[in-house]
């Protein structure tokens, strides 16, 4: 798909063209959803009529025509998070750090963690970090525990009552990972 396109490119729309895109789109008072074609959730227009072979994303294109052109290098993000949305007032141009910082991403979603997948506060004695992912001591001491008993501490029945104790306290707090064991 070809997405090189520059601002005066997209100034080039014909007007019947520009209401085509609009008529793609639901307006609110909030998120301004694309309805036509999508790809991984972005909004696709053909620049001309049908069929033509330049596509552009929606999102993109609707910055351009509300707000002016892109500069250079910048990328437009969805301030709203939601990639389907073509709200120019959603819409900021950014570098690429940033809009990978503020993503949707696994490594934006951890460094915005506050709390682990078991509600502890991830803020200061319970905060470790491991491979730049946030994560709580709480629950891994709790894990530590149980790769302990399970795997270290001796085997034979005694042992498997005791694990079996072990497993009951830790019912509420099973997010044992031991591929990342400290
Ligand atoms: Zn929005
Ligand atoms: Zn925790």
């Amino acid at each position: 798909m070809s997405t090189a396109i520059r601002g005066d490119q997209v100034l080039n729309l014909t007007p019947e063209r520009i209401r085509t895109f609009w008529s793609y789109v639901r307006t609110s008072d909030g998120c301004w959803e694309w309805q036509a074609a999508t790809d991984a959730g972005y909004g696709r227009f053909y620049l001309g009529p049908a069929y033509t072979p330049v596509v552009w994303f929606a999102h993109r294109l609707a910055y351009q025509l509300c707000v002016g052109p892109i500069p250079e290098g910048l990328e437009i993000d969805h301030l709203c998070r939601n990639h389907g949305c073509v709200n120019p007032s959603h819409l900021e141009a950014v570098t690429k750090r940033v809009n990978t910082l503020r993503g949707v991403s696994k490594a934006s979603i951890n460094a915005q963690k506050t709390h682990c997948t078991k509600g502890h506060l991830l803020d200061g004695n319970n905060l470790y970090v491991w491979r730049n992912q946030r994560k709580c001591l709480t629950c891994k001491r709790a894990a530590l525990r149980r790769y302990y008993d399970r795997y270290i501490k001796g085997s034979g029945a005694r042992q498997r009552t005791r694990e079996g104790k072990a497993a009951t306290r830790a019912a509420t707090n099973k997010t044992g990972q031991t591929s990342e064991m400290l």
